[in-house]
């Protein structure tokens, strides 16, 4: 790595460095309370994946270029340079970390090795060493933002073809406005990812409840946050942030995606709209009384997957408990509870990176899978589409036998 390069990441690295990061950097006592706190650790048993381990790989570069003693403890191995080895060992300990915050919660100090693994992200990007697809989609998400009305039309035209299902499988009284766009003054914005199982059973719990709502043109995902480029990041946010404005819209409602909810919720600062996911909306329907579930649709024993961006990080974890309430008389909850809750294995861009790390989420997360079995249950709900995909993948590997659902999609195929 020649020197301005250095230079260069260097700025990076300083640009991250808030007080809660240099405490983060500057406080791990060693004490080995996260050593059983990662599911990736506690399934695979290498040290390389204890959560410390992995901070470690920041702060040895933290303590070389940043604190005044750097020179000496690289003598004694506590400080490391900067180097194309270093950007291999930032990647290893970034991209086989989903950013799940287990093991904040047993730290006894609460550092956060997500936030950690942001600046092995950020240096890696300043590095173009990132998995490329990542930056591809990120940049595909700001280019739609840009050009809004090369795609509206063929945006317009899938929308309408999805209407007509969900008129035809719901019977709704909405009729041709049964997924409205654009509706000036909506009381929500529903921001979707693409595809119809992001839309339609959302849809039709919106129209049951009576909401005045209005789908977002814009996907929720947002790869500018998996790939830990904090402008794109920005970006991609913008695009909803003022489609909400212009709308003039209450409530920014999230559909089933962890990294948006948190994203949107906790880096939207102050607006003049509410975020929620559509999790907590929905639950808020059903306590108001404005939908009514059968219990009697769902068959057999059923157990939740809290995604961790929604539960452990988003505070998102008795709604969905309430929605299952209303779904059926067998809920069986999984063991550890939310707050400890095993990630599923996916998050940080390790589904979107597809088939690459599809052998090392599964390695990765053979305790989700026997935490899974442990239940009994025979359908497996959750409301995140990485969840959903990983937690797919999983059945099929370690065949847990059970059906993996949205919980969107149980709520409207119980409306009464
Ligand atoms: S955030 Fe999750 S995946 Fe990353 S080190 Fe902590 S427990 Fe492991
Ligand atoms: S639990 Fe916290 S203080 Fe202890 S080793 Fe892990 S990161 Fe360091």
């Amino acid at each position: 790595m020649d020197q301005k390069t250095r230079d260069d990441l260097l700025r990076l690295f300083q640009g991250k460095l808030n007080e809660a990061m240099k405490f983060y950097l500057e406080t791990c006592s060693r004490c080995g309370v996260c050593t059983k706190a990662c599911h990736v650790h506690e399934s695979m048993g290498q040290v390389k994946y204890i959560a410390a381990y992995r901070g470690e790989i920041v702060r040895r570069l933290y303590k070389k270029y940043f604190k005044a003693q750097g020179k000496a403890w690289s003598s004694l191995g506590e400080s490391k340079e900067l180097s194309d080895i270093a950007l291999d060992e930032l990647y290893e300990a970034a991209y086989s970390c989903t950013g799940c915050r287990r093991c904040m919660v047993f730290c006894p100090h609460g550092i956060d090795t997500q936030m950690l693994m942001s600046i092995a992200k950020i240096l890696l990007v300043g590095a173009n060493a990132e998995p490329d697809i990542l930056t591809m989609l990120a940049d595909m998400s700001i280019e739609k933002g840009k050009s809004m009305d090369a795609f509206k039309e063929g945006f317009l035209e899938g929308i309408r073809n999805l209407e007509a299902e969900v008129v035809k499988k719901w019977k709704s009284d909405a009729g041709e406005s049964a997924i409205p766009i654009d509706v000036q003054d909506a009381d929500l914005l529903y921001v979707a990812l693409a595809g119809a199982h992001s839309i339609i059973p959302a849809a039709a719990v919106f129209n049951a409840a009576g909401e005045n709502w209005t789908l977002s043109f814009f996907e929720a995902v947002n790869f500018g946050a998996f790939v830990g480029d904090p402008t794109k990041t920005k970006l991609i946010l913008d695009r909803i942030i003022n489609e909400a404005k212009r709308l003039n819209v209450k409530e920014v409602c999230i559909c089933e995606c962890g990294t948006a909810f948190r994203v949107m919720k906790q880096m939207s600062g102050n607006q003049p709209f509410r975020v929620t996911s559509v999790t907590e909306t929905h639950a808020r329907y059903l306590r108001e009384g404005r939908i009514k579930l059968d219990k009697s649709k769902l068959k057999g024993p059923v157990t939740y997957h809290d995604p961790c961006q929604i539960a452990r990080n988003g505070g998102v974890i008795d709604d969905p408990r309430y929605i299952l309430g209303h779904l059926t008389d067998s809920f069986l909850d999984m063991t550890p509870d939310p707050t400890y809750n095993w990630c599923c294995g996916g998050g940080g861009g390790l589904v979107a990176l597809g088939d690459e790390t599809l052998d090392f989420r599964m390695k990765s997360s053979s305790v989700k899978a026997d935490q899974v079995r442990q239940t009994g249950a025979t359908v497996l709900a959750t409301a995140c589409e990485n969840c959903h995909s990983q937690l797919s993948d999983l059945n099929r590997h370690y065949e847990l036998g059970v059906d993996v659902q949205f919980l969107t999609s149980l709520m409207a195929d119980a409306l009464i």
